[in-house]
Parts: structure tokens; sequence; C-alpha cells
């Protein structure tokens, strides 16, 4: 394989390789700045837009019907990844659990949720979401009734999938900013619920 046929990210680590050897970059750097994307920029910005989505019905019907639109009205939306694939949201509800995965690679909505988390990437989360969902799902502590139906949704180059995690019981009186703090990255993804 040529790094022309390796995929952004086998290139990217190839670059990443490259400059470090050369001296022009320390890898400490680089992992510092995937860590900030990993772990702030990213969950933040979907957390904010599942909190809108549930305090805004208007908002959240907009979001649905077309989500890049949607999360550019709250600023974000600014990176490479916004240009170049839809962002489909997918909602939870009594009956309906959605999860998302990339069978192919890694594909993840970056312009929400900054970059996958290294399980995102793992060859057995890849393969056990589409084959054995509820199973994957109920080790990784997210056991749900029979009677709910997992829906999974495998991302590509074009099409990113978020997922809209159903508002926690309880949380009717918080505002957006607090309801904000309760959304997790995982459950975005949907192996967790709120
Ligand atoms: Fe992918």
């Amino acid at each position: 394989m040529t790094i022309e046929d390796a995929g952004p990210e086998l290139r990217t680590e190839a670059l990443e390789a490259l400059l470090v050897k050369k001296g022009l970059v320390r890898s400490a750097a680089v992992d510092a700045l995937v860590e900030r994307y990993e772990q702030d920029i990213g969950p933040l910005r979907g957390a904010r837009v599942v909190a809108q989505a549930w305090t805004d019905p208007a908002f959240r019907a907009r979001l649905l019907e077309d989500g890049m639109p949607a999360i550019r009205e709250l600023g974000f939306g600014d990176n490479t990844d916004a240009h170049v694939a839809r962002l489909v949201v997918k909602e939870n509800t009594e009956s309906v659990h959605n999860l998302i995965v990339c069978t192919l690679c890694s594909c993840y909505p970056w312009a929400v949720l900054g970059l996958p988390p290294a399980w995102y990437k793992s060859p057995a989360y890849r393969a056990r979401a589409v084959r054995e969902p509820r199973r994957l799902l109920a080790e990784l502590g997210l056991e749900l009734p029979p009677e709910v139906e997992v829906r999974v949704w495998d991302s590509s180059a074009e099409v990113r999938y978020m997922v809209l995690p159903r508002r926690p019981q309880g949380a009717d009186d918080l505002g957006v900013e607090q309801l904000t703090a309760l959304v997790t990255r995982d459950s975005m993804i949907g192996v967790e619920r709120l």
C-alpha cells in the first residue's frame, strides 16, 4: 500500500511520524492538540447542541431535518469536516435507541464531537456494533429492555451521524448551560443513556 492508498488517518499518522523524525514537531505537542479535540472542543459542542434541542422545539426540528445548518446557528460547523459531510442526527425515543459506528474506518461527527475515542476505531467495536449491538451495549453497561429497538447507523465520508439522547428525568427546571453539563460524549455515540 502506498501513502496515496491510505485513509486520511494513516496519512496523518505517517505525516506526523515524518515531521517528528525531522525534528519539526514534538510528538507531545501533537498529542496535546489531539487530546484537546478529543476532550474539550468536541463533545462540549455536541452537548450544547443537545441541550439546545431539549429546550427549543423549533431548533430540535431543524436539527433533525438537517444537522449541519442547525449547528451553524450555534456557531459550530467551522472545521473542514463540516464542509464535506452531512450531519444526520438520530433521536432516541422510548422505543428506539440509536448507535453510531463506522464499519469501514473511523468516520465520526468531528464538527460536534471532536475526535473519536480509541475504542470507536477498534475492529471489535466496528464489527460488533453491527453484528450484536445489544450484547455489545450490555457489555458497555447499557442493558436495553427487549422492547427497545436498536438502530445502528454506519457513518461514511459523506454522512456522519450523531445521537440525540433522551433528556434525563428530573431535569425539567435546568437551563441550557446546566443541561449541557449533563450530556456525555458516549450518550451522543449511543453507548450510554443519560
Ligand atoms: Fe470511516
